[in-house]
């Protein structure tokens, strides 16, 4: 997207223009003349007739010139009436009083279309959540990992996070707001505050801090990124934070791993989730894995079993591979039909219906911290779905004693 601006009278004209000039190009947009340029900006002037005069002519004419060029107009010309700058040809009028957001506006002419390349972080305020329960709270956008089989990265940018200070202050908000469960999520959440000296670990221990009632609960986190630090926070504030780790496999060959651009080896997985499950406790496992990635054989199919079944792998989704345009592994050799796909899918889906069955059972006599939904029901603090003897009210906690399993959930009592 290119960006002209055409500035006219004193210099606070052109340092403002400046200014959006430089904000605009951290987003992509790249500095053009008004011949070339997308977008056109033109700041105007009031302080003589002649200036105004000018300045509207300039207006007309760009629209002639440029027909296919959005327009804006803003300066202080735009504060006097007199002028119908919409009638000129101009798309839109930012006045004065409004040119603080002129990068908005700019920004919501080109359609959204901004390029995502070095687009700042957004979101993670305090009005977000989908439920009364659950807030979803957003602390980091984008991934430079380079997994080959990933197109996230080209759609999602560089990484960034939500600053640290705003991030603290927002989740008080949401806990002062009453959501009793705050999920801090992101496409890569490992990377959050990457280059400074808050990282994952220590917004954790920042937010679990906040007075209040509620819990925290991690969505999805590497291998290589589940420090001691972060384990050895779950296992002292486990009240506060929920005993489950979603630690991505993709596979359990290091062969397919390394192809796939993953930086671990399968035993560096199973020491991540065994080492975590040792030291918290009740911790479950969850994973994500994909199969018949280009080149994998029976054997590296079996290496993914045995992997996921040494780490205790509690919960997994499965993926078949599916091959993205645009990814490095999109002209990879060695396709596998989608027939054997399928099939490893489901062999590994059965296997681990299991598994999870074997799991929840596991916590049968146990006493859990559960935080209600509606229809009497609720989930674990380790991500288990427990129906309740007793129809409470939603969102909030309640110890429960897990009795049973029933249709794929645990069944409880509500002890005092
Ligand atoms: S799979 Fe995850 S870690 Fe890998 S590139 Fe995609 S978003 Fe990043």
């Amino acid at each position: 997207m290119k960006i002209g601006f055409m500035t006219f009278g004193c210099k606070v004209n052109a340092s403002e223009d400046e200014f959006v000039s430089g904000e605009l190009a951290a987003l992509g947009f790249a500095a053009a003349p008004p011949a070339e340029a997308d977008v056109i900006v033109i700041n105007t002037c009031a302080v003589t007739e002649t200036a105004a005069k000018r300045c509207a002519s300039c207006v007309s004419a760009m629209r002639r010139k440029r027909p296919e060029a959005r327009i804006i107009v803003t300066g202080c010309l735009t504060g006097l009436s007199g002028t119908d700058f919409k009638a000129l040809g101009a798309d839109a009028v930012v006045t004065n009083g409004s040119k603080g957001s002129l990068k908005e506006h700019i920004i919501s002419l080109t359609d959204g279309l901004v390029p995502v390349e070095n687009a700042p972080f957004y979101g993670g305020g305090p009005s977000v959540g989908t439920s009364k329960t659950r807030a979803f709270f957003k602390i980091q956008d984008g991934c430079d990992a380079g997994c080959a089989y990933c197109i996230i990265p080209s759609l999602r940018g560089k990484p960034r996070s939500k600053p640290y200070k705003e991030a603290l202050a927002d989740f008080a908000l949401l806990v002062e707001r009453g959501f009793k469960e705050i999920v801090l999520v992101g496409i890569h959440i490992g990377m959050y505050g990457r280059g400074t000296p808050y990282g994952l670990a220590e917004l954790l221990e920042a937010v679990t801090e906040i007075p209040g009632d509620y819990r925290v609960r991690l969505s999805s986190v590497e291998t290589g990124e589940i420090t001691d630090k972060l384990v050895g926070l779950m296992a002292e504030r486990r009240e506060r934070i929920c005993p489950h780790l979603h630690i991505p496999l993709q596979s359990g060959s290091d062969k397919i791993l390394k192809a796939m651009g993953r930086r671990y080896f399968a035993a560096d997985y199973i020491n991540a989730a065994v080492n975590a499950a040792k030291r918290v406790e009740d911790l479950t496992i969850g994973s994500d894995v994909i199969v018949g990635f280009p080149g994998e054989t029976e054997a590296d199919f079996g290496d993914t079993v045995q992997t996921l079944k040494k780490a205790g792998a509690d919960f997994i989704h499965v993926f078949p591979y599916s091959e993205r345009k645009g990814t490095a592994a999109s002209g990879m050799e060695g396709r596998l039909s989608k027939g054997e796909k399928e099939a490893r899918a489901s062999l590994l889906r059965g296997m681990w219906d299991e598994v999870s069955l074997a799991s929840m059972r596991a916590m049968k006599g146990k006493i859990c911290r559960v935080l209600t939904e509606r229809g009497g029901k609720g989930r674990s603090d380790n991500y288990m779905p427990v129906v309740l003897s007793a129809d409470i009210p939603p969102n909030r906690f309640v110890n429960v004693l897990i009795t049973g399993d029933e249709n794929g959930s645990l069944t409880g009592d509500i002890i005092p």
